[in-house]
């Protein structure tokens, strides 16, 4: 059996960080993590093939080699994923989906042979049997969580890793939290399901055999589902990188309480984290008790920020607007806190209800859903009728993103972010680095536009915060991917 894996093309959004790519002489962000583990779950005898479409062109050559193709997609690549179910059609090639795309809508996709909905572990091997024994079924979906103790390492043999800027792993799936608007209790569950150490450490072996050095991203639901396990893992983690020399530097997602355990902040610094996306949502507490983030109310969340910076990791935060209970002042109190809180990464998005959540069934009920979300972060578009003014909110959107991103209001912010941040350095800058070091001289210091405000930073970096200069670079240069993903949606 011959299978072509194919993975869509993602649109250009703040998170696949496209305008950054060429100062790493990369092609893609990341590499489709969830394709690579259905292709080790598949029979060791069939032939494979995988087209990451953010990385090479698909062709009709390649599709017709294949009996079967399949796709795997988030919401976000909707758009190519159609496109290729198209071709696929024209072509008459029997096409496999899953993922989240096909998971919460697949009932927009009549046209898709075989749908395996949820996670790959406990329906594909199902399929895998039926079209053995020649009577696939259409849809084969799992009302229990898999054990991923038991989920193989992911085909990596499959891609050229040197294409992408980052590699990702996967500790744990599921989060103990339930924010209205999100999809992971649906998709995940609640209770974090872990790998054993020792698998997690193979996958970190595999990818340094196969020459992995650099960015890895845990890309867990919430990493610190279950801290009494993630200690445990992470120092495991700081022996490994220790004898491997700090080959990887460690980025993953992780709820607020993080900061309520210093110990865990600690083994997480000393194991090579050096980044940590979390979900902010909103400075005012009314909008936090909408949408059940508990774990963020009642506490100083920019000290919060502060503390985690403190402990030598640099916070990413996620920002929404559009909630019921969003007071006219919110656009300007998300700016502030923005500013104040140095997060520099600030993802902010409208609120968008997603298939299934808690949102999208009470917004159903209250018959003001519009239409399904594109899932896509710079979508300037509510798919429900909000509480207050659609217009304001949509200007209101507009101004943070435009503030935010501006050349003075960012670079102040990596300032501010470089007074807090105590990084543990360890490990060189490698080729990479170096290269989009001197590319951000001339992109950022002689042929762009705020080269006063690129200059400023680089000379505070050298001689006030030499600790943080590879991250000030790093984060001069993610500037840029902003302001050109705000320029391409007319802001
Ligand atoms: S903490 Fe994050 S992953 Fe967990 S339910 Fe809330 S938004 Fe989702």
């Amino acid at each position: 059996m011959k299978i072509l894996l194919v993975y869509p093309k993602y649109p250009n959004t703040f998170w696949s960080f496209k305008h950054v790519l060429k100062f790493v002489s990369k092609k893609a962000a990341y590499p489709p993590l969830g394709l690579l583990t259905v292709a080790a779950i598949l029979p060791g005898n069939w032939e494979k093939k995988l087209v990451d479409m953010n990385v090479d062109s698909l062709d009709d050559t390649d599709l017709k080699w294949a009996d079967y193709v399949f796709i795997s997609a988030m919401i976000t690549q909707k758009d190519s994923a159609i496109e290729v179910i198209n071709k696929c059609k024209q072509l008459n090639i029997k096409i496999v989906g899953g993922g989240p795309l096909f998971t919460t809508g697949y009932q927009e996709f009549e046209e898709v042979d075989h749908l395996i909905l949820g996670e790959a572990e406990s329906s594909l091997p199902i399929f895998l049997k039926d079209l053995q024994e020649g009577k696939p079924q259409k849809r084969y979906a799992s009302d229990t969580w898999p054990n991923v103790s038991k989920t193989p390492v992911p085909l990596w043999s499959l891609i050229n890793v040197k294409h992408y800027a980052a590699m990702l792993v996967q500790y744990s799936r599921g989060c103990p939290f339930d924010c209205e608007f999100c999809d992971i209790p649906i998709l995940n569950g609640h209770k974090p399901r872990t790998k054993e150490i020792d698998q997690f450490i193979r996958e970190f072996d595999v990818l340094y055999e196969h020459g992995w050095r650099g960015a890895v991203f845990v890309v867990d639901d919430n990493f610190i589902g279950n801290k009494n396990k993630v200690k445990k893992l992470l120092r495991e983690l700081i022996i490994w990188m220790e004898k491997h020399k700090h080959p990887f530097s460690l980025l993953t997602e992780s709820s607020l309480n993080l900061v309520d355990d210093e110990e865990l902040m600690e083994l997480m610094v000393m194991a090579g984290f050096r980044r940590v996306f979390v979900g902010i949502e909103s400075p005012a507490e009314e909008s936090l008790v909408e949408c059940n983030k508990f774990q963020n109310r009642n506490r100083n969340m920019i000290a919060a920020i502060k503390k985690i910076q403190n402990f030598g990791m640099e916070v990413q935060g996620g920002f929404i607007v559009g909630f019921d209970n969003d007071p006219p002042s919110i656009f300007d109190r998300q700016i502030k806190f923005i500013q104040e809180s140095g997060v520099v990464t600030a993802m902010v998005g409208l609120l968008n209800a997603l298939p299934e959540t808690k949102l999208y069934k009470r917004l159903k009920k209250e018959c003001r859903l519009l239409a399904n979300s594109s899932g896509n972060n710079t979508d300037i578009s509510l798919n429900f009728i909000p509480k207050m003014d659609n217009e304001l909110i949509i200007d209101g959107y507009k101004k943070i993103l435009s503030t935010i991103y501006s050349h003075k209001k960012y670079y102040e912010r990596i300032i501010t972010f470089l007074q807090e941040y105590h990084p543990v350095r360890r490990g060189k800058p490698d080729f990479y680095d170096c290269m989009a070091f001197l590319k951000s001289i001339w992109f950022l210091g002689i042929v762009g536009k705020g080269k006063k405000y690129y200059w400023k930073l680089l000379l505070l970096s050298l001689f006030k915060y030499r600790r943080g200069l590879t991250e000030a670079i790093t984060l001069a240069i993610y500037g840029l991917h902003f302001r050109r993903v705000l320029r391409d949606l007319d802001l």
